[in-house]
C-alpha cells in the first residue's frame, strides 16, 4: 500500500462511527476488472461502502474482494465498490442495499443501531470476545445463523467480512489513575462505549473524522479513541497526545459486514452465491491479517518516532467500566427482544470459550512469551 500522508488521510475523512471513518470516491477496480476475461459479465453489481475509496485495510480489502470475485467467476460477475460520497453517502447504504437500489453494501453492523439495536451485537460488544473468538460464535456457533434471521426483516443476507482485531484503548493528555479521572473526560468515543463512560461521568463526543485530530489539539476534547496503531499513526494521534492506553476495552475486535440484497442473492445461480461467501470469508481473513500485520509495523514507527508513553488502564478502572458496561446492556436488552436474543447466545457461547481461552491462549501469553 502507498504511504499516506496525514492531510490526505485527513482530506478523505468525512465522518463517522466507532472505527472512525470516512469518505470519498473510488473506481480503479472496476476498470482493472475489465480487462482479465473477454466475455460479457452476466451480472453487474455495484457495491456501496462506508468507507473512502482505497481507503487502508477497508476500501482496499473492497476492491480486493471484487476482483476475487470477478476472478473466481471467470468474469461472470464484475462487482464496481464505490467509496462513502461516491454514489451514495456511506450510512445510507443500509436502506439503499435492503431497498435493493444497489445489489450490495460494506460497513459495520453497529452503525445501524439507530435503526435497530441488536445489529450493533455482530460487530463489537466492550469486554467482549476477541477476533478469533467472534469469529467462532460467528462461523461455528450461532451468528450467522441469527445474523442471518435478524437481517432478513430487512431483506438482507449479511456475511462477516472484515475485522479490526483487538483496538487500542486510546490517546490522552492526561493519566487515569481512577475511575474517577473518567468524571469531565471528553472522549470522542461512539457507540456502546461512549455510553460506558457517559455512565461513568465522562462525556462521549462525536466528532468527524477529520476534526478529531484538531479537537485534541485545541483541547475541545480530552481524548480520542479510533483503531489501533497503523490507522492511529495515520491520523498523527502520537503527535499531539501524551498517553496512549491499552487494553481497547470498548472494542475488543470489531466484525466488518459485506450485506447482500436478499431477493437480488437468492435470485442467483448457486455457484456465484457460494462465490460470494468464500470472497467474504477471504475478506474477513485478509483484513484481520492485515490490521495486525500494520499495527506490528506502526506501533514500532509510533515507539520509534514520538515521545508517546504506553500506558494501562489499571484494573480497578477496568471492572468499573465492565460494571458500567453490564447495565448498559442490560438496558437495551431489557427493552429490545431480538438484542436479548443475539446477545444472550452470544454471552452463552463467550462463557464457554472463555474458560478454553484462559486454559490455552491466556495461559501461553502469561507463562511462555
Ligand atoms: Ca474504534
Amino acid at each position: 500500500m502507498a504511504k499516506i500522508s496525514r492531510n490526505t488521510f485527513l482530506k478523505s475523512a468525512g465522518a463517522i462511527g466507532a472505527l472512525g471513518i470516512i469518505s470519498t470516491s473510488c473506481n480503479n477496480i472496476i476498470k482493472k476488472n475489465s480487462e482479465t476475461f473477454s466475455n460479457t459479465p452476466e451480472y453487474e453489481w455495484k457495491m456501496v461502502t462506508t468507507w473512502p475509496p482505497n481507503f487502508p485495510v477497508l476500501g482496499e480489502g473492497c476492491n480486493l474482494f471484487a476482483e476475487w470475485v470477478y476472478k473466481m467467476s471467470a468474469g461472470r460477475m464484475k462487482i464496481s465498490p464505490y467509496g462513502s460520497g461516491e454514489l451514495i453517502p456511506g450510512l445510507q447504504s443500509f436502506d439503499a442495499v435492503s431497498m435493493g437500489a444497489v445489489e450490495m453494501g460494506h460497513g459495520a453492523g453497529y452503525y445501524w443501531i439507530g435503526k435497530f439495536p441488536a445489529s450493533q451485537f455482530f460487530t463489537t460488544v466492550p469486554f467482549g470476545m476477541n477476533a478469533q473468538e467472534f469469529n467462532a460464535w460467528m462461523y461455528a456457533g450461532n451468528g450467522i445463523k441469527l445474523w442471518k434471521e435478524v437481517y432478513a426483516e430487512y431483506n438482507l443476507v449479511p456475511f462477516p467480512a472484515g475485522n479490526t482485531g483487538f483496538q487500542m484503548g486510546g490517546w490522552f493528555n492526561k493519566e487515569i489513575n481512577s475511575i474517577e479521572d473518567l468524571k469531565g473526560l471528553k472522549m470522542r468515543i461512539p457507540g456502546l462505549g461512549g455510553n460506558v463512560l457517559a455512565r461513568a461521568g465522562g462525556t462521549p463526543v462525536v466528532s468527524a473524522g477529520s476534526e478529531i485530530y484538531t479537537n485534541l489539539e485545541r483541547g475541545v476534547i480530552d481524548a480520542t479513541e479510533w483503531i489501533g496503531p497503523y490507522h492511529d499513526y495515520l491520523m498523527g494521534f502520537h503527535e499531539i497526545a501524551k498517553y496512549y492506553y491499552t487494553p481497547g476495552w470498548h472494542e475488543p475486535q470489531a466484525c466488518l459486514e459485506l450485506i447482500v440484497n436478499k431477493k437480488k442473492y437468492e435470485d442467483l445461480p448457486e455457484d456465484l452465491q457460494v462465490i460470494i461467501e468464500t470472497a467474504a470469508a477471504r475478506s474477513n481473513i485478509w483484513m484481520l491479517s492485515q490490521f495486525v500485520a500494520k499495527n506490528n509495523e506502526y506501533l514500532q514507527k509510533i515507539e520509534n518516532e514520538s515521545k508517546v508513553e504506553f500506558k494501562v488502564f489499571p484494573d480497578d478502572v477496568l471492572q468499573s467500566l465492565k460494571v458500567f458496561t453490564k447495565d448498559a446492556i442490560n438496558d437495551i436488552i431489557g427493552s429490545d427482544p431480538t438484542s436479548k436474543m443475539v446477545y444472550e447466545d452470544q454471552l452463552k457461547f463467550r462463557t464457554g470459550v472463555s474458560k478454553w481461552s484462559n486454559l490455552s491462549e491466556k495461559m501461553y501469553f502469561d507463562k511462555l512469551q
